[in-house]
């Protein structure tokens, strides 16, 4: 069994992958070709958003989104500890730093009333409110990064509302969730700037690196333009500002377009394989399978579901792996006791629910076309233990 089935996907649509790549080999545009503006049209009607912007990495999304706010030395972003490492490196990248806000257990994403108190703590110095990093003395709150962790949307309301309150940014990393639905809209449009990832193994994969940045705001879409080709200014060159090569390949784009063909289709089955084992689990002792709150949909970038405790997770993978399953554990360190942030100073203990998830928390084999079959056997192993 195959934790994320990607042939199985290619078998569908090699002949159009074949066809579009070639058109790319006949035309030669490999930079920004007409496949790049071509789906930035079509991911923009899909998000709802008026741009979309086609980038390298959904690394470079982030990293883009930032830079288009001016984020450097001595700005606070407040984001979660229990997440890919892309989302807190690019705040540090810039000479920021990332402020860690603890989880909810029910959805892994952060909660916005710990959210609330982070940004109070950090505006009037007290670490006693909530946990702050060593230099919090020379910081002030500029940013939010959201973060829809295994494709289910953060509570961009609440978050939003408490950066209405201290004048804050928020951007949303979707780079799990692209297909998820928040309150009728889409990820991706749920903040002022909304990053993607295209890595194969994300929800919507191409054959390579790519990501994209969403947003209704035409000046923050100009500066990200410029910031993605070196900060070009009306000519080749000609910089505005400092930037990157962020571009996303021409091949990437013809890949993607292929596959955001059948994506809505895809998003159903992954709904559909989730709600099988959603209804396989549910009723078995020490398991919790992940939660859906009203008004939102997940695309289940990860199926994760938490253990009693680290000793059952050993077994349950143990068995899992005894029976040919693979799973998988995202994230078994939050970012705050990694080494590269050891500078800030947060230790362990500091938050509970993120540390607490990382010890029980293993990911199941998804994708759009597992089997009722294939996850019997996996429920049935499950059961066993
Ligand atoms: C994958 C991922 C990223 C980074 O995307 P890349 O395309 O690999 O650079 C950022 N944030 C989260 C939550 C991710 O899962």
């Amino acid at each position: 069994m195959q934790f994320i089935d990607l042939a199985a996907q290619q078998r569908r649509i090699r002949d159009r992958i074949d066809a579009r790549i070639a058109a790319v080999l006949d035309h030669g545009k490999y930079i920004m070709g007409p496949e790049v503006g071509e789906l930035e049209c079509e991911l923009a009607g899909f998000a709802g958003v008026r741009y979309a912007l086609g980038c390298a990495s959904g690394t470079d999304a982030l990293l883009m989104a930032l830079m288009a706010r001016d984020v450097g030395p001595g700005d606070a972003i407040f984001t979660s500890p229990f997440t890919f490492i892309a989302t807190a490196e690019v705040v540090a990248l810039l000479g920021a730093t990332p402020v860690f806000v603890d989880i909810d257990p029910v959805t892994f994403n952060m909660a916005p009333s710990n959210l609330k108190r982070a940004v109070e703590a950090l505006q009037t110095g007290r670490p006693d409110l909530h946990p702050l990093p060593a230099n919090f003395a020379e910081l002030r709150p500029r940013g939010i990064i959201g973060v829809d962790i295994f494709g289910l949307p953060s509570e961009y309301d609440a978050i939003q509302g408490v950066a209405d309150r201290y004048d804050l940014f928020v951007v949303e990393d979707a780079a799990q969730s692209f297909g998820a639905e928040y309150k009728g809209r889409r990820a991706g449009a749920l903040a002022e700037m909304g990053c993607t990832s295209f890595f194969p193994a994300k929800p919507l994969g191409g054959y390579g690196d790519g990501g994209a940045v969403f947003t209704d705001d035409e000046a923050l879409a100009e500066r990200l333009r410029s910031i993605r080709v070196h900060g070009q200014g009306s000519h080749k060159y000609d910089n505005d500002r400092i930037g990157i090569n962020g571009r996303l390949d021409a091949i990437q784009a013809a890949v993607l377009l292929v596959k955001l063909e059948i994506f809505p289709e895809e998003v159903a089955l992954r709904q559909t394989v989730a709600g099988r084992y959603r209804e396989g689990i549910a009723d078995i002792k020490g398991l919790t399978p992940p939660a859906t709150p009203a008004g939102m949909t997940s695309v289940f970038a990860q199926y994760s579901v938490l253990a009693r405790d680290e000793a059952h997770r050993t077994t349950v993978q143990e068995a899992l792996k005894a029976a040919g399953i693979p799973s998988v554990i995202y994230y078994p360190k939050p970012l705050h006791l990694q080494r590269a942030f050891a500078e800030l100073g947060y230790t362990d203990g500091l938050f509970p629910v993120s540390e607490d998830c990382s010890r029980r928390i293993f990911s199941l084999p998804m994708h759009p076309y597992l089997t009722a079959e294939e996850q019997e056997r996996v429920i049935s192993v499950l059961r066993s233990t």
